[in-house]
């Protein structure tokens, strides 16, 4: 799933190729994707997109004539720009054609139709938009605001940072880096949390997600997962930890799987499945 630094570059190059473009009409191929039904898709027809912008893990394209299409590509989506002509696949769910004889196509691979679009006059009308909590690279993230969001509930920091009504455009990959950066253990409670180590998550916040932008920033084409090749613990099991040689583990959480160095996060100690202990129970 793309998360925050991909969302950034993606937002970037669409908004380099279709800034001030026309729509002269759209084509829904999988009504299902299309959560609204007011105003209706035709209501871009002749409408020039004006900016590209991210809302969490959202996409919005704002038009001329104050209609925002707000994407989540979930797991597998895609935003594809490619000529007119090209037929349509069964992955391509939606076509917005511009006026350069190109379309702009929202795609996902797989069986399972997860993306979901919405066009409304205000993003804000998007529940999950309405509910976002702070944007790690917006003005307001600040160390302050951010300690107030830790201590509005206690729970782990794992969830804390992958809610997105706490920290938008977070999600389980670089939740992991940011605990990695930050050496604390995903199970952590936030309410438990001392004051220089709620400062380093913090921080690393800020670095882990600046950084792999940064990173992004020099692909000659847009990021997706293949290129997520400097990470530190995500999706790298028993192998070493950057920092201490400590073999990298994972542990099942809720319905998501969390890479951690014992040496550097949980003073040597394995997390149990909890998961499977619950299984067992
Ligand atoms: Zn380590």
């Amino acid at each position: 799933m793309p998360e925050l630094p991909e969302l950034e570059i993606i937002k970037s190059r669409l908004r380099l190729t279709l800034a001030g473009r026309r729509i002269l009409g759209a084509t829904l191929h999988h009504p299902a994707v299309l959560k609204t039904v007011d105003p209706p898709l035709e209501a871009l027809t002749d409408s020039h997109i004006s900016s590209v912008s991210r809302l969490g893990k959202f996409l919005s394209l704002n038009t001329d004539n104050k209609l925002h299409l707000c994407v989540h590509l979930m797991l597998n989506g895609r935003l594809i720009t490619i000529p007119s002509n090209q037929p349509m696949t069964r992955h391509h769910l939606l076509a917005l054609h511009l006026d350069n004889k190109t379309d702009l196509r929202v795609a996902e691979s797989g069986s399972k139709r997860r993306v979901a679009v919405h066009l409304v006059t205000n993003p804000q009308k998007v529940e999950r938009i309405a509910q976002l909590g702070l944007d790690p690279l917006g003005p307001q993230f600040t160390l302050n605001r951010f300690r107030s969001a830790l201590k509005r509930r206690n729970r782990t920091v794992k969830r804390f940072l992958t809610d997105q009504r706490a920290v938008g455009g977070i999600g389980n990959c670089y939740s992991d880096e940011i605990l990695f950066e930050a050496r604390l253990s995903p199970f952590q409670k936030t309410g438990a949390l001392k004051p220089e180590e709620s400062i380093r998550l913090f921080m690393a916040v800020k670095k882990v997600l600046a950084d792999a932008i940064i990173r992004f920033k020099s692909l000659d084409h847009l990021p997706d997962r293949r290129d997520r090749t400097f990470l530190k613990v995500h999706n790298r099991l028993e192998q070493p930890c950057p920092v201490c040689d400590t073999p990298v583990r994972r542990v099942s959480y809720k319905e998501s799987t969390t890479y951690y160095c014992p040496g550097c996060q949980t003073g040597g100690r394995i997390l149990a499945d909890r998961r499977l202990s619950r299984l067992l129970k």
